[in-house]
């Protein structure tokens, strides 16, 4: 477990100046959030700073500026959405630095909330720039990072910050590394992984990380495809990589290797269209697929079978959709499992923890998202996580 400081380390900030770097990056129509899932994440953390007192600068970026000013990337845009979140007025301060934000400061009392605009209007934010940072740095007492999905990225606001002043995850953040930590860090054995989703080339490194972490390794989505044809399968007009069998038979015997068990599909459900619903819908044995068909979900006794897997797991993280869950009814699989792990979760008997942005609708939909131990919306952070990989935003906050 890394050793990073909370809000609760935090002495008497009354009247300081609290950095707190958030992501604000939300999905917008007409210029208003469709979704402020984010800010609903952030609210604790900004709540408890303005709480104890502090004079709150909401750090965040919005959009990809790249290094410029662009009228229709301010974050002025969603601060109407943060206020109604906190149900609280916010102080939008167009800059980052310098004499403007240091007159609102002067301004706002001890527990307001002042919104800077967006850091990458900036080229030294991705750049990660230390005069940057340190422009930013001299205006705050202390530095709170809630933003875990821009944690991947080595940024002055999500990395930079955290070497210049005393630097604290918030709530969110702390939430996130401790469900991750539960569910690979340091977890409770057996460990099962889910791999599910289109294809394997977008999740070789998360393949290869899980094989030496868990003791059961369940493939699914297109990506059980590409394995099984590697063991020899006909899987007919299937998404399949071909050219990557050599490598799928690579991760088995690294598998084998490392005592984990891998698990492929023995019955699948296939089409010879993609659509809802379609006349040539059957499930079969994986090897009757014929050579006009596709798999497009996994079958029954499959899920049944990986049903009983969890039941002797104590931890799960999954990635990835076990069908092409949009279209009924490829969605099955990954919904009766997923209700199997959530189920097992409300009995006390698996942590479970999910991720990545098709799982998180395929989990909603299957009406189960609140019933994991955490689910994250994290993103591209997410998945540098399951590749085993050091996220500069949380390493930088390691003390
Ligand atoms: P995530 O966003 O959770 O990381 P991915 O983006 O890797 O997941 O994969 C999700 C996509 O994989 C979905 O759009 C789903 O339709 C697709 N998928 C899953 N199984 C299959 C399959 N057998 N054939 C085609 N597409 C599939
Ligand atoms: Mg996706």
């Amino acid at each position: 477990m890394s050793h990073f400081k909370t809000l609760d380390d935090l002495g008497d900030v009354t009247g300081k100046v609290a950095l707190l770097r958030v992501d604000l990056n939300l999905p917008m129509k007409d210029g208003s959030a469709t979704d402020v899932t984010r800010v609903e994440a952030a609210k604790p953390t900004i709540l408890e700073l303005c709480d104890k007192g502090a004079k709150v600068l909401l750090l965040a970026h919005f959009g990809r500026p790249r290094g410029q000013r662009h009228s229709t990337m301010s974050t002025s845009f969603v601060q109407g959405d943060v206020e109604e979140v906190l149900g609280k007025e916010i102080m939008f301060i167009p800059e980052v630095m310098g004499p403007v934000v240091e007159q609102a400061v002067g301004i706002l009392r001890d527990g307001d909330i002042g919104l800077l605009d967006n850091v990458r209007f900036w080229p030294g934010e991705e750049a990660n720039d230390p005069d940057f940072a340190r422009g930013i740095a001299a205006i705050g007492d202390f530095y709170v990072n809630d933003a875990f999905s821009a944690a991947h990225r080595a940024h002055a606001t999500t990395e930079g910050l955290a070497h210049l002043l005393p630097a604290y995850a918030g709530r969110a953040m702390e939430a996130e590394l401790k469900a991750l930590d539960a569910a690979l860090g340091n977890p409770e054995q057996p460990v099962a992984a889910v791999v599910g989703g289109a294809k394997v080339s977008t999740k070789l490194d998360v393949l290869q990380n899980l094989v030496g972490r868990v003791q059961h390794l369940i493939i699914g989505g297109g990506m059980a495809n590409t394995f099984l044809a590697a063991r020899g399968v006909d899987v007919g007009q299937s998404l399949c990589e071909h050219d990557l069998a050599g490598t799928a038979r690579t991760i088995m015997d690294e598998a084998d290797h490392a005592g984990c068990t891998v698990h492929l599909p023995y019955d699948v459900v296939v089409a010879q269209q993609f659509a809802a619903n379609p006349p040539s819908l059957r499930t079969c044995n994986v090897h009757e697929v014929a050579s006009n068909e596709m798999i497009l979900d996994i079958g029954p006794q499959a899920v049944e079978a990986l049903g009983d897997v969890l039941k002797t797991c104590r931890t799960l993280v999954w990635n990835g959709p076990l069908g092409a869950f949009e279209t009924e009814p490829f969605d099955a699989a990954t919904v009766a499992l997923a209700k199997t792990a959530a189920a097992l979760t409300q009995d006390g008997s698996l942590t479970s923890v999910a991720g990545g942005g098709d799982t998180v609708a395929a989990l909603a939909h299957a009406g189960v998202k609140d019933d994991f131990t955490f689910v994250s919306t994290a993103g591209g952070a997410f998945l540098e996580w399951m590749e085993g990989k050091e996220l500069p935003g949380v390493a930088a906050l390691n003390s």
